[in-house]
């Protein structure tokens, strides 16, 4: 199932080149949900999924909706610094961290971005600080659909909801990581939410990302350092993972700087395209 959230307030399920209209049954799961104590992600997940006429369902077309974040609330964003190998080296080579030892993963630990800087692709980024290089970093994001402490690797993608893309937008610089990478829009997510039955193996997706026409970022989730499931019983042997909770896995190499004006386009063949505008 591919659940998408847009025009500010709705959630569809994407068929084809549509969009069939499920917000009602949305808004009353997640009411119930919430009256029991639980998020809502893997409540509605669990109704949508028992749904057997969505396509009859109302419809629109997909390329005239506004595209939301398919985010539901979470608690944490976290995010994986140094996970493919040949992004580790250009970060060496261009010296884009000047000063900055650049750590095995397992050394470095994981990092936390702010909720707020959550945006669909649709609102695209605004450019807090033009003057200064501000790089597009594509990664898988793994949504989390079940608590998880202190899992083992085996049992890690159980607890994953689903996976969409995500644009960890980050502004080069001095500063803490996460203050840098925490300015409103540098979270874009999108273009929906496909449920991890439809992944068969999360470390076999090709994503792309263009800036215009050039081609700037292509890789596999095969050339993950630490893969998914490694990543979430790293993160959970620190802390619970909950409902909701968004985990950028990473990016590979070729990021580079964006300018007002731009247009990103951000690809993979299993969880589908989006086009982010720089503002
Ligand atoms: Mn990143």
């Amino acid at each position: 199932m591919k659940l998408c959230r847009y025009d500010a307030g709705r959630t569809g399920i994407v068929l084809g080149d549509a969009i069939h209209d499920v917000s009602e049954i949305v808004r009353s799961g997640t009411a119930a949900a919430q009256a029991s104590g639980m998020h809502p992600l893997p409540h509605i997940l669990g109704v949508l999924a028992g749904l057997d006429d969505i396509a009859t369902r109302p419809r629109v077309a997909l390329e005239s909706v506004r595209l939301d974040a398919p985010a539901w609330n979470p608690g944490k964003i976290v995010g994986a610094p140094v996970n493919y190998e040949a992004h580790v080296r250009e970060m060496r080579e261009q010296g884009v961290a000047p000063g900055h030892h650049i750590a095995d993963i397992a050394e470095a630990g994981l990092f936390l971005k702010a909720t707020s800087s959550i945006a669909g692709p649709a609102q695209g980024i605004a450019l807090r600080f033009p003057e200064r290089r501000t790089d597009h970093e594509i990664e898988l994001v793994a949504v989390i659909g079940k608590a998880a402490s202190s899992v083992a690797p085996e049992d890690a993608l159980d607890h994953v909801a689903g996976y969409c893309l995500g644009l960890d937008i980050t502004l080069r610089g001095a500063e803490d990581r996460s203050f840098r990478k925490s300015i409103d829009s540098y979270s874009i997510l999108g273009p929906w939410l496909t449920t991890a039955d439809e992944i068969a193996d999360p470390q076999s997706l090709r994503l792309t990302l263009w800036n215009g026409t050039q081609l700037r970022q292509d890789a596999s989730t095969a050339e993950m350092i630490f893969n998914v499931a490694k990543l979430i019983a790293y993160a959970s042997s620190f802390y619970t993972l909950e409902p909701g909770d968004l985990f950028f896995t990473g990016t590979p190499r070729g990021v580079g700087p964006i300018a007002k004006g731009d247009l990103l386009r951000a690809q993979c063949p299993e969880l589908g395209s989006m086009l982010v505008p720089v503002r």
